[in-house]
C-alpha cells in the first residue's frame, strides 16, 4: 500500500497533530522515524530538535517542546527533508505550521530575530510590491535594536550597487489585494479551529 492510500487510515494520535492535518493537510502520523529528513537537513546541527524529534513530539502532543522550540524558526524551507521523507510527510510545511500556531497560541520565538525578519519582509513587500531591500534592513534594524551588525556587509553592498537606496512601487497594489485576501482567508480559518 502507498503511502498516500495509507495515509487516510492513519489517524492523528494528538490534538496537536489534528490541528496539523485539518489546517495545514499533512499527517505527521505517517511517519515512522526513519530519520532520513534529519539526515538530510542542512540547517539540522543548529536546531534543538531534529526535524524527527520535531514530528514525533507533535505526535505526542507536546505542545511546550514544539512551540518553544528553535527548529522551525531555523527551517530554511528547502524541502529536503520532504523530498527525502518516504512516508510522503511535508515537513517542510509542517515547520511553517509550528510557526504559525506558536505565534497564533502566543508563544514567545524562540529565535526571535527570525521572526523579525519575517515581519520586516513581509511588511516591505506588502508596501513596495516587491523587496526594497534597503528599507527592510531599517525595518529589521529598528525591530531587532541590533543597529550595527553586518554595517561593513552593508557599506560594501552599496558600493556594488546592491542595495537601492530608493524603492519602485511597481506591483504594490496588486500585493496589497493578495495581503488583504491572505488576511481573510486567515480569519476564516482561526475562526474555524
Ligand atoms: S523522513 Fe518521514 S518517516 Fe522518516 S522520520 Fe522523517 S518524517 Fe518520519
Ligand atoms: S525544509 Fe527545513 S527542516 Fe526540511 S531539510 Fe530544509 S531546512 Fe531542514
Amino acid at each position: 500500500m502507498s503511502a498516500v492510500r495509507s495515509a487516510a487510515a492513519v489517524k492523528p494520535s494528538s490534538g496537536l497533530a489534528t490541528l496539523v492535518l485539518d489546517g495545514f493537510g499533512t499527517n505527521v502520523n505517517m511517519c515512522f522515524q526513519c530519520g532520513r529528513c534529519a539526515a538530510g537537513c542542512p540547517i539540522a546541527y543548529a536546531m534543538d530538535y531534529a526535524p524527527a524529534q520535531l514530528i514525533h513530539a507533535l505526535r505526542l502532543g507536546m505542545e511546550d517542546v514544539v512551540f518553544n522550540s528553535r527548529t522551525m524558526w531555523l527551517c530554511a524551507a528547502c524541502e529536503t527533508c520532504t523530498t527525502r521523507c518516504p512516508q510522503e510527510v511535508d515537513i517542510a510545511k509542517v515547520m511553517d505550521a509550528a510557526k504559525i500556531l506558536a505565534v497564533r497560541r502566543g508563544f514567545k520565538p524562540a529565535m526571535s530575530s527570525v521572526r523579525a525578519f519575517h515581519q520586516a519582509a513581509m511588511a516591505n513587500i506588502k508596501r513596495f510590491g516587491r523587496m526594497w531591500e534597503a528599507g527592510m534592513i531599517v525595518s529589521l534594524k529598528l525591530r531587532t535594536g541590533d543597529y550595527f551588525k553586518d554595517m561593513d556587509l552593508g557599506k560594501r553592498m552599496l558600493r556594488k550597487g546592491k542595495l537601492k537606496l530608493l524603492p519602485s512601487f511597481t506591483g504594490s497594489r496588486r500585493a496589497g489585494r493578495i495581503f488583504s485576501r491572505v488576511k481573510s482567508v486567515e480569519r476564516e480559518e482561526i475562526e474555524q479551529s
